[in-house]
């Protein structure tokens, strides 16, 4: 037997193992959810492999999860017939962080220190593997991967800073393919190797993985059997001879271990949406992309006609941390389905456009071939069919949410996602009709609350052909600029473009419901009241100030004009028509600053 090889985990992990023993041992149940759900991604690996290599199914065995209890030992293990892992993959998956789950965690807890909030984070993302010792002494991981010859079991217990792999030697546990877990808990934690324990953690936790899951379970049956009448009754006279043996039935309850089915395996949208309720749907979403907050919205969908396919979409309640995300597509929020084997969550602006890439969701095919590859996804007049159709619910998803009830829901999405929205009015003129009643802007009469585009044009005087509009840093640097005293005095309402991108995007629309957005503050704003005679006068009058404040001025304006846009500020510094705008120079000045 070649020795057992000791290997030092990587510093990360240590850190990592503290952390999650530390704050999460009051929820220490979840260590089951995160390795099944290991398992069922292992499957899921090997069914889509398969799919161009089908020698790796070969040794026919099933494709599924099967959890056994041992209550004497304290012992739980779980045994899947995925992927299974190389001793190479064993070092590189257990013994360092370089695993999405763990890795998007251990970066918001940095993201929460560094914002200077607490530890709270933790348990509201998958942990994964590790989690294991939040109930274990010690975890042994025998696994056989396809591509290698050997089983290797790879060896670790709570507390260590090391780790040990060998080869699997015993024939007893050899596996045709995947990889078991065998768990022995800790005293305090050996409740866990009962089975209706695990069973119930199964149903609670596990509902939604697509393999089925088999726990060992005690089971009973009844059955009638005949046994001899008791002797000493008929036995009664001392004859000698034999007595006829008198037969009698009896109930006899019979006990035996089996496995049983624990989870239920259609996946939810398959279900009809009629019966599935709100809770399961929010429920598939947290376990599905480790969330925990609900969404703010759901839709679960079937398109038939030239494409079919089903799907459910979220939108989350809050955006992902980090600033980077609303220019990064490749978020692993769609998981694409083709006849229910998972493909891929790696897209890069495929089925949805980089400005809805926050939108969550499956999306299962099936019409898209099971070997489907990047280059065909780009290429393929299916997914733009899909595409144009998921974004399209995506917004009816987004205008439910506008139009609820609760008015809070679509303040926070406005908060989350609103940008998202702004960029989408620069880089999806095709949609415009749908993303232009969405946005919201503060306004010179309503500067606490965010209005409507719809609701600016009801409130528009009936002689007003535009909406007008003043890009400032701030409501308050708006609210105070000379440009707005003639449009207040006529009462008219202007929007108050506050964020850096809200100029550029409305620019892009340039128009909703036929009415122009007009910058009040370029020159020739036109307020419908032009008086010919009066200016010609005024113009008179004036033209030599004009002349003289200009010779002044020089090359420091491009010229001075007499202007009817000021009710009590003597004079406005305005831009040209063609020009930036203030805001807008202001912005460049930034950026290249
Ligand atoms: P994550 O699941 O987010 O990648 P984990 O810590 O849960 O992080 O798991 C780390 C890695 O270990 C997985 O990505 C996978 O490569 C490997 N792994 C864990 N469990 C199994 C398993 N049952 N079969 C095959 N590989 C596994
Ligand atoms: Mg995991």
């Amino acid at each position: 037997t070649p020795p057992a090889e000791r290997y030092e985990y990587q510093a990360e992990v240590s850190r990592l193992m503290d952390l999650i023993v530390n704050s999460l041992y009051s929820n220490k149940e979840v260590f089951l959810r995160e390795l099944i759900s290991n398992a069922s991604d292992a499957l899921d690996k090997l069914r889509f492999l398969s799919v161009t290599q089908p020698d790796l199914l070969k040794g026919g065995v099933d494709l599924d999860i099967r959890i056994q209890t041992d209550k004497e030992n304290g012992i739980v293990t779980i045994t899947d017939t995925g992927i299974g892992m190389t001793q190479q993959e064993l070092v590189d998956c257990l013994g360092t962080i370089a695993q999405s789950g763990t890795a998007k965690f251990l970066k918001a807890l940095k993201d929460s220190k560094d914002a200077g909030g607490d530890n709270n984070l933790i348990g509201q993302f998958g942990v994964g593997f590790y989690s294991a010792f939040l109930v274990c002494d010690r975890v042994v991981v025998s696994t056989k991967s396809p591509k290698s010859d050997k089983q290797y079991v790879w060896e670790g217990e709570a507390n260590a800073s090391s780790y040990t792999i060998r080869e699997e030697t015993d024939p007893e546990k050899l596996l045709p393919r995947g990889t078991c877990l065998t768990l022995h808990l800790k005293r305090d934690d050996k409740g866990f190797a009962h089975p209706e324990r695990i069973q119930k953690l199964v149903k609670n936790y596990s509902q939604f993985v697509s393999f089925p899951i088999y726990t060992w379970q005690e089971k009973g049956f009844t059955k009638e059997v005949e046994v001899d009448e008791d002797p000493a009754e008929t036995k009664k006279d001392g004859q000698d001879e034999q007595p006829e043996k008198k037969k009698k039935t009896k109930t006899v309850v019979e006990k035996y271990w089996d496995w049983e089915l624990t989870n239920e395996t259609q996946p939810i949208w398959l279900r009809n949406p009629k019966e599935v309720t709100t809770e399961e749907y929010n429920e598939f979403y947290k376990i599905t992309f480790n969330e925990y907050l609900d969404p703010l919205a759901s839709s679960h969908f079937t398109t038939e006609g030239e494409v079919e396919f089903r799907s459910i979409l979220y939108v989350p309640a809050i955006a992902p941390m980090g600033k980077d995300d609303i220019v990064n597509p490749k978020t692993k929020n769609i998981r694409l389905y083709v006849k229910r084997v998972f493909i891929s969550d790696d897209f890069d602006g495929e089925l949805f456009p980089r400005y809805l890439s926050f939108v969550k969701g499956v999306v299962d095919s099936n019409d898209l071939p099971l070997n489907v590859s990047r280059e065909i996804l780009q290429e393929s007049r299916i997914v733009r069919i899909m595409r144009k159709r998921l974004v399209r619910k995506a917004f009816d998803m987004i205008l439910g949410i506008s139009m609820s009830e609760n008015k809070d829901d679509y303040d926070k999405f406005w908060e989350n996602f609103g940008k998202h929205l702004k960029l989408g009015c620069i880089e999806d003129r095709e949609n415009h009709k749908r993303i232009a009643p969405l946005l919201r802007f503060f306004s010179s009469q309503s500067v606490d609350e965010l209005i409507s585009l719809d609701e600016y044009v009801e409130n528009m005087k009936p002689e007003q052909k535009d909406i007008y509009y003043m890009a400032a840093d701030s409501v308050t640097s708006a609210r105070n600029t000379p440009f707005l005293e003639r449009l207040l005095e006529k009462d008219l309402e202007v929007l108050f473009l506050v964020d850096p991108i809200d100029e550029v995007a409305i620019q892009n629309l340039k128009a909703y419901k036929e009415k122009n957005f007009v910058d009040i503050s370029k020159e020739d704003l036109d307020l419908g009241d032009k008086n010919e005679e009066k200016d010609k006068e005024i113009k008179q009058e004036f033209g030599q100030t004009c002349d003289w404040i200009k010779k002044r001025l020089g090359d420091k304006v491009a010229s001075v004009q007499i202007s009817n846009r000021l009710s009590s500020s003597p004079c406005v510094l305005v831009s040209g028509k063609f020009g930036w705008s203030a805001n807008m120079e202001r912005l460049m000045k930034a950026q290249t600053a």
